[in-house]
C-alpha cells in the first residue's frame, strides 16, 4: 500500500504528548499529523494507544504498547490490516522498575516511606531488612521484559530463574524451566515476576495453585497484564499471610477501583500501569515507526509485525 497520511492518535496522550511523537517524525516523507477519532479514516497509518473499529478501515496501525490483546486480530486479518506492537523497548525501564520494587522490599523503603507521610519515626524489627545477593528471583517469560529484568537484577546479585514454553537455556539466566514445570519453578524462590503476554494460555497463569506453590515469605511481582493473575485469588493469599507482599503495575480493572483492599495493605506497592514510562518513550516508539516506513519502501517485512 501507498503510505501518504500517518495520524497519531490522540490516545497516545496517555503516554506521551501525540505533539512529540508528530515533532519527532516530521522528517518522514509522508503528512505526519495528531488525529482524533473523527481523523483516522482519512490516514493510511496509525500511530494509537487505544483500539477503535474506525482503524480496520486503515492499511496499517502502531500500537505504541507491547501488549496487544486490545486489539481483536481476527477484525485486523479479516479486512487486512498490518498490525505492528512495540516490544523490544521495555527492558532497561521495566528492568529498573522491577529492581526498585525488590529494593523497596527488601530496604523497608515503601515502610519509611508510609511513615514520613506520618511523621513517623519508626524503624524495622531487627530482622525484616535484607539484602538482595544470594536470593532468587524466578521471570515467568523471557521476552524483552524478562531478560531486562534479569539483567537489572543479575546486576544487584539476584540469581536469576527463568520460565518459558520451550525450557531452552536464555542468556541472562541461570536456569530455565519449561512451562509445564511452572509450579516447581516458583516454589523455592523469594521473588516471582511475571512478564508474559496476556493470553488464552496465560489468562489467570497465576491462580490458587500457584500462589500456594510460592513460599510463604515470598514476593509477587506483576508488571504483565492483570489478567494473567487470578485477582481474587492474589487477594486471598496476601490476608492469609501466604505470600510476603506483591508490587503490581497492571489490574483486571484499570484503575484499580478505589474500593480493591489492594490499596490498603502495607507489604502491597501499586503503580498505576507506568512500568515502562520514560520521558524517552515517544523516541523510542518514532524509531520502531520510522523503521517500518523505511521498510514499507523498500518492500521489506515489517518490524514487529503482530497480524
Ligand atoms: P516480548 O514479545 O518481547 O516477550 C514476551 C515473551 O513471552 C516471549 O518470549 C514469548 O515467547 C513469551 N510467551 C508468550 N506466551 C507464553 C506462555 N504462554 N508462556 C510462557 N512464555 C510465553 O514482549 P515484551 O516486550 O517482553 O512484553 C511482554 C508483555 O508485558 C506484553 O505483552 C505486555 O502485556 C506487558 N508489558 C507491560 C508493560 C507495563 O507497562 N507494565 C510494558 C511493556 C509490556
Amino acid at each position: 500500500f501507498e503510505l501518504e497520511r500517518l495520524g497519531i492518535h490522540e490516545s497516545v496522550a496517555q503516554v506521551f504528548p501525540p505533539a512529540e511523537l508528530a515533532d519527532y517524525l516530521a522528517d518522514l516523507p509522508v503528512a505526519v499529523s495528531v488525529i482524533g477519532d473523527d481523523g483516522i479514516t482519512a490516514c493510511d497509518a496509525v500511530v494509537t494507544l487505544e483500539y477503535r473499529e474506525a482503524v480496520l478501515e486503515v492499511d496499517w496501525v502502531h500500537s505504541i504498547q507491547a501488549g496487544v490483546d486490545r486489539f481483536p486480530f481476527d477484525a485486523f486479518e479479516d479486512a487486512g490490516v498490518v498490525l505492528t506492537n512495540s516490544t523490544g523497548i521495555h527492558d532497561r525501564t521495566v528492568g529498573e522498575t522491577v529492581a526498585g520494587y525488590l529494593l523497596m522490599f527488601a530496604r523497608r523503603l515503601h515502610v519509611h516511606v508510609a511513615n514520613q507521610r506520618e511523621r513517623r519515626w519508626d524503624r524495622p524489627e531487627w530482622d525484616a531488612a535484607f539484602t538482595l545477593p544470594g536470593s532468587t528471583a524466578c521471570v515467568v517469560g523471557t521476552g524483552t521484559l524478562g531478560k531486562g529484568v534479569a539483567e537489572t537484577l543479575g546486576a544487584l546479585g539476584v540469581d536469576l530463574r527463568g520460565v518459558r514454553r520451550s525450557g531452552d537455556p536464555v542468556p541472562g539466566f541461570d536456569e530455565v524451566y519449561a512451562n509445564d514445570r511452572l509450579l516447581e519453578a516458583i516454589a523455592d524462590v523469594e521473588f516471582v515476576i511475571v512478564t508474559v503476554p496476556l493470553t488464552d494460555e496465560t489468562h489467570h497463569l497465576f491462580d490458587a495453585a500457584a500462589f500456594d506453590a510460592m513460599r510463604d515469605d515470598a514476593y509477587f511481582v506483576n508488571v504483565a497484564r492483570g489478567s494473567v493473575v487470578d485477582e481474587p485469588a492474589l487477594i486471598d493469599a496476601l490476608e492469609a499471610d501466604a505470600l510476603a507482599g506483591a508490587a503490581l503495575d497492571v489490574f483486571e480493572e484499570e484503575p484499580l477501583p478505589e474500593s480493591s483492599p489492594l490499596w490498603g495493605m502495607d507489604e502491597v506497592i501499586i503503580s498505576p500501569h507506568c512500568a515502562a514510562y520514560t520521558r524517552d518513550y515517544f523516541r523510542d516508539i518514532g524509531d520502531i515507526v520510522r523503521e517500518n516506513v523505511d521498510r514499507l519502501e523498500t518492500g521489506e517485512a515489517f518490524h514487529n509485525r503482530v497480524v
